[in-house]
């Protein structure tokens, strides 16, 4: 990844925006920008937009929507900070924080009333730290859907797209101003073009084996779940640039991934009673700390595996997600009508999984403490048939990145703004702050969302367009 001296150089084409990356960061900065009037340009890899975006279940965190106000839930943005601050013990930047906070609920908004996206809100569980059902997500809970409708409206709202266009250099002056990108083909051939602004909405470098050895190395050896195209070209270039990074430690990880199939098994069923064991037949763990840091708690474990142990009534809220249909259909998913024969399917020592149940049973109707500190009380206990599901640990991808203001604008280390950068999603310093304990459930597309959109719209103010009327 390179910064190109701009000085005369010219391009065969400039556009007004061209923004890096077509996962839901770039594609809904895209498409604010294009609502504005701007002139906008896509950039992506991939021959098919994807990204991370697509690997996820599509899950929005956002507050105030309409969505909420169907369902009777009394959401806002107050509360959504509260549970954030919480959650990364007041180590993000309150300011942006506020800054998506605010913005969630009218993006979710306007995804669904002005770009016609089916979101539905996902019910019958609350995530770790959530104080409401907040959680919007495709009917399926599948991202891929997402992306498809997303990238499905940029003809009609005059986005362009170029893919297979995988962008290799920035072309800068001194002062970081950008004046276009390089890009290379798969046959190899570059091309050019500029651009008068510049998102960077190409995630971070949880594909870059070398920068998470650096940064996050008790995550070096874990599998990888997110997009291999994620290589952290944000990061470099933009503090090539002499833009700041923080946080660079911070990343979400997942301890549910069933292993070997490398399907996401949803945190659903932890939060209702199920919990987890590893190869002793023991708990090791409070669940309900959250899945991000679970995934080191599991990595831990001997062979780096544990066993997710739920029943069917613990199931039924994923019965609709298509990475649970896809993980009973390959045949990861276990059922016996007795722990005893759960334990033996599984090849776990049977009094062991008896002891641990019977101990949960203790916790569920308060006769007992969870020694991890869990709360069980109010749940309901394990019923035959019983559930289970072999997982590890997973490195989904990085929270850290290139410092931004409240609009997405790319700032150096003294606080100023470059002159006409932006970066959003996985691109930019997060709000989960330096530990992966401060990944509250979906600050991933909580930020690509949020921070596309005040990008997007950000951009457009900056190259001289009005404040478009679905801002608010
Ligand atoms: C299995 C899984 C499940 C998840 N589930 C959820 C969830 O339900 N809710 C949630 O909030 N978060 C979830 N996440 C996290 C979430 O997917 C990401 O945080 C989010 O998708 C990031 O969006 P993005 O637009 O920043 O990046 P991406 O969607 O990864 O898009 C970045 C794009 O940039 C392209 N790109 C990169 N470099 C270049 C370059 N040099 N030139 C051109 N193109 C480039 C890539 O090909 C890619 O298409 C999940 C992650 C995983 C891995």
């Amino acid at each position: 990844m390179t910064i190109l001296p701009a000085e005369n150089t010219t391009f065969p084409v400039t556009v007004e925006l061209a923004v890096i990356g077509a996962g839901a960061c770039g594609a809904i900065a895209a498409l604010s920008a294009a609502q504005a009037g701007i002139e906008t340009l896509v950039l992506e890899r991939d021959p098919v937009p994807a990204g991370s975006t697509s690997l996820s279940a599509g899950m929005i965190p956002a507050a105030g929507t309409a969505i909420q106000a169907a369902a009777c839930i009394n959401d806002t943005a107050e509360l959504l900070i509260a549970d954030l601050m919480g959650k990364n013990k007041n180590r993000a930047d309150p300011a942006l924080v506020r800054a998506v906070a605010q913005i969630s609920g009218p993006t979710v908004d306007w995804l669904t009333q002005d770009l016609g996206i089916d979101l539905t809100l996902v019910e019958g569980f609350l995530y770790p730290g959530f104080s409401r059902l907040r959680m919007h997500a495709p009917p399926r809970r599948a991202g891929v859907d997402l992306v498809g409708d997303l990238t499905s409206k940029f003809s009609e709202r005059n986005v362009d797209l170029i893919c297979d266009a995988h962008v290799t250099g920035l072309y800068a002056d001194n002062n970081g101003q950008i004046y276009g990108l390089r890009f290379r083909r798969p046959d190899g051939t570059e091309e050019t073009i500029g651009c008068k602004a510049l998102i960077l909405a190409c995630n971070g470098y949880g594909g870059n084996a070398q920068l998470v050895a650096e940064h996050i190395p008790e995550m070096a050896d874990a599998l990888y779940f997110g997009h291999p195209g994620n290589q952290g070209d944000a990061v470099l270039w933009g503090t090539a640039l002499g833009a700041a990074s923080r946080h660079l430690t911070g990343y979400q990880g997942h301890g549910s991934v069933a292993h070997p199939h490398g399907i996401l098994i949803s945190w659903a069923p932890m939060m209702e009673g199920g919990f987890q064991v590893n190869q002793s037949g023991r708990r090791f763990s409070n669940e309900h700390l959250g899945y991000s840091e679970q995934a080191a708690e599991v990595l831990r474990q001997p062979a780096h595996a544990a066993w997710c142990i739920y029943d069917e009534a613990r199931e039924a809220p994923m019965a609709e997600f298509a990475d649970y249909i896809q993980a009973k259909a390959s045949g990861a998913i276990k059922t016996a009508d007795t722990i005893e024969a759960l334990a033996e399917t599984l090849g776990l020592p049977q009094d062991a999984m008896r002891q641990t149940v019977t101990e949960v049973e203790t916790f569920i109707s308060g006769t007992a403490q969870c020694p991890y500190g869990r709360d069980f009380t109010g749940k309901a206990q394990l019923r035959a048939p019983y559930k289970a599901v072999r997982v590890t640990g997973a490195l989904f991808h990085t929270q850290g990145g290139l410092v931004i203001d409240e609009n997405a604008r790319v700032l150096r280390d003294d606080g100023s703004a470059l002159p006409n950068l932006f970066a959003g999603g996985g691109a930019a310093c997060g709000v989960s702050g330096p530990e992966p304990s401060g990944y509250l459930s979906g600050n991933g597309l909580l930020t690509a969302t949020t921070l596309g959109r005040l990008a997007g719209l950000a951009a457009a103010r900056q190259l001289g367009r009005v404040k478009p009327p679905t801002e608010r």
